[in-house]
């Protein structure tokens, strides 16, 4: 029996295009298009070599609106198998709470999965809360900043991973099924492939679950099911920069930029 491996993604609006409006404190998102959450692809990598390895079968969750398709499509055009988008507006307004519920839910239906794998954080959102939330509610082992699967033992069912800290590397062996939180930039994501992209059309590998699939209680889903309410957000006000350019060799150009930063106190020595 070959390995299950589960991805999930996150559809974000590309925060580098997102604009902030200082009158009403919010996200201007209107005409901002959406990515895969970047940090996701390397957890889809790192399901692509487990599935080069081991012959694994990798499908794609996002519980997004109905154009994360688009985001589907794009990590299936990198090899994944097929994919998962659970999409119903009973969840729209979820907190992370309510989010993770329902990608536990989801998980809990496809059944026999042996590894289900998230990025480390968004870049819209960044909590990091969602893959520690859904390996509370499945009750299953939770490993964070994974750069490296060492090791499945299908036999003993289960997984040897290294997980990557600022100052050491550190190994665990977790009991399969598992859910691994990869690090950011861990891993150098592959293109997509128009072969894999043909498939999209070709097979329709692309499933789409509402709450009729799922059938969970509508008062643990979107606002009603979250006790998170986003109260207030402000901006990091603008640092006006000086844009001075310093020529010449760069030898000597860094030592005129070590002289002014110094003359302006903010290198953390004695110069
Ligand atoms: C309309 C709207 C209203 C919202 N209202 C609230 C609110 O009232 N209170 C509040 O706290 N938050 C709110 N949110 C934010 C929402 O809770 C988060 O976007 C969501 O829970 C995911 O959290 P995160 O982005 O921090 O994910 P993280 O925990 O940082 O994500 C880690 C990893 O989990 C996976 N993942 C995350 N989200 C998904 C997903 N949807 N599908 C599949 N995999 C995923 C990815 O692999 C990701 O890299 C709202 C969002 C929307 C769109």
């Amino acid at each position: 029996m070959s390995l299950k491996v589960v991805v999930g993604i996150k559809w974000v609006p590309n925060t580098q295009a997102v604009r902030f409006d200082p009158k009403t404190g919010t996200l201007i998102r209107e005409g901002v298009p959406s990515i895969v959450n970047p940090h996701d692809l390397d957890a889809v990598e790192l399901a692509l070599q487990l599935k080069e390895r081991y012959g694994a079968k990798v499908t794609a969750i996002s519980m997004a609106p109905p154009s994360a398709i688009k985001g589907l499509e794009h990590v299936i055009g990198m090899g994944i198998d097929d994919a998962i988008l659970v999409s119903d507006r009973v969840f729209a307004g979820s907190d992370t709470l309510a989010t993770s519920y329902v990608i536990a839910q989801t998980l809990k239906r496809i059944g026999d999965f042996d590894l289900a794998l998230f990025g480390q954080e968004t870049i819209d959102s960044s909590t990091a809360h969602i893959p520690a939330q859904v390996a509370g509610w499945l009750e299953l082992p939770y490993m964070y900043y994974v750069d490296r699967v060492e090791e499945v033992d299908e036999k003993q069912r289960t997984v040897t991973v290294r997980r990557m800290l600022e100052d050491r590397l550190e190994w665990y062996q977790l009991k399969m099924p598992a859910i691994l939180g990869v690090a950011m930039k861990s891993q150098k994501p592959r293109p997509v492939s128009i072969y894999n992209k043909l498939r999209v059309r070709m097979e329709n590998p692309i499933q789409v679950w509402s709450n009729k699939e799922l059938g969970l209680d509508p008062r643990c889903l979107g606002l009603k099911g979250s006790p998170t309410l986003v109260s207030k957000v402000t901006w990091t006000p603008e640092v006006p920069r000086k844009k001075q350019v310093i020529e010449g060799p760069p030898s000597e150009a860094v030592k005129k930029l070590v002289e002014k930063l110094c003359e302006e106190g903010v290198l953390p020595f004695e110069c």
